[in-house]
């Protein structure tokens, strides 16, 4: 391919989705990944209704369980919330990494093998180095590389991590071969960990854990009588993978003619599981950002302007596409590590109305 007008860094979902919706405003897209496909990920692989809708506007149908709402259990209470419009699904990640790379090549977009070591902007464009030692000019780079993004650091927009191992949280996961015996997605809340269990298929369901370092799988699961009675001897499906410290922090979204989007643009947690929602949401409005800017002659005779005009207008983007999930799973976690833990499940269940509507928020 040419010069693209867009570069996407990363193959994962969020980088897929942002390519198709840069080719659909015609735009020419070229994603690289280093990973061949379909690329797998420690992931609770739930698609709330709203990830659902983007993909579908975009012509992503992948196949996967339907998910009619989510529960919290802790042993003695429980609550539960059906969505209240359409559904969402449970999907293998390698399903969806599937369905967008069939998504992407009908749509015109550019897939190639390779990983970014290097980027410098100018007026006009960014050039990426590949650690094979070639490079890639393009108008507009996004960084889709997920948690531990290198785009993040080498346009200089990496914050600090927070200090205190107390903060950090990882993921685990591993599927296992049983008939779901639930149409919601199920939330398990011990005391330290919160474990989600995903109907994937019709014979199989992902398990997904969230806590400190050093979270032991099984150990988990043993101490939670009735998940370890529902998956009694069900077999593994696949291998234990893992994902962490979740928080990751950033001084802007853009700079210039480098966007951030997804997990590389600053993560909190998977405790809510909605970063496939609010990824594709970055990504329109990464591309919207774009186009809107690209599309100004007067933004066409500036180039520096233009960088800075796209990168502001995604910056407000951005927080109306994560704001108000942003909040909503900030101050869950910061109940969810304090003592007020082990009201969390009760409350929800005495208050289904507030739980409820919490549950939306993070659905659309
Ligand atoms: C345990 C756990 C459970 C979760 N559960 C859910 C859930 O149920 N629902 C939900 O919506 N979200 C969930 N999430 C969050 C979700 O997994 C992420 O938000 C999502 O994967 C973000 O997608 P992404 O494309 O931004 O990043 P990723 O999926 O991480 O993709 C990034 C890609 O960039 C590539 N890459 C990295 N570096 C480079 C480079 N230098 N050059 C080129 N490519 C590069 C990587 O190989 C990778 O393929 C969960 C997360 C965890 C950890």
């Amino acid at each position: 391919m040419e010069n693209p007008d867009v570069l996407v860094v990363g193959g994962g979902p969020v980088g897929l989705a942002t390519a198709i919706g840069a080719r659909r405003t015609g735009l020419r897209a070229l994603v690289v990944e280093p990973r061949p496909g379909p690329i797998d990920k420690a992931c609770g692989e739930g698609l709330m209704p709203g990830a659902l809708a983007e993909l579908d506007r975009l012509g992503v149908r992948p196949h996967g369980h339907p998910i009619a709402g989510i529960s919290y259990h802790d042993g003695s209470h429980e609550a539960e919330h059906r969505f209240r419009g359409s559904p969402g699904l449970g999907v293998r990640r390698t399903e969806l990494s599937r369905a967008l790379h069939e998504r992407a090549a009908e749509s015109g977009v550019g897939v190639g093998a390779g990983r970014v070591v290097g980027v410098t902007q100018d007026a006009r464009g960014v050039d990426a180095a590949l650690a094979d030692g070639s490079s890639i000019r393009c108008r507009w780079l996004v960084g889709c590389d997920g948690l531990h993004s290198g785009v993040r650091r080498l346009a200089g927009l990496e914050a600090a991590a927070p200090r205190g191992g107390a903060a950090r949280r990882y993921g685990l996961r591993r599927h296992f071969r049983r008939a779901p015996w639930s149409d919601v997605v199920e939330v398990f809340w011990s005391g330290s960990a919160e474990i989600y269990v995903t109907p994937v298929d019709d014979e199989l369901v992902g398990v997904a854990m969230l806590g400190p370092r050093g979270l032991v799988f099984a150990d988990e699961i043993a101490r939670i009588p009735l998940l370890a009675e529902f998956l009694r001897g069900a077999e593994p499906a696949g291998p234990l993978s893992g994902a962490g410290p979740l928080r990751q922090r950033v001084r802007a979204h853009a700079s210039g003619r480098v966007l951030l989007v997804g997990d590389a643009s600053g993560y909190l947690d998977a405790l809510t599981g909605e970063g496939m929602r609010i990824g594709f949401a970055q990504a329109a409005a990464a591309v919207r950002a774009i186009a809107g800017t690209v599309d100004t002659p007067l933004a066409e005779l500036s180039g520096w302007n233009a960088g800075v005009r796209a990168a502001a207008s995604y910056e407000r983007e951005w927080h109306r596409a994560s704001g108000a999930a942003n909040r909503f799973t900030a101050g869950l976690l910061l109940a969810s590590q304090s003592p007020v833990r082990r009201m969390i499940v009760p409350t929800a269940e005495r208050m289904p109305g507030l739980f409820s509507a919490a549950v939306e928020v993070i659905a659309r």
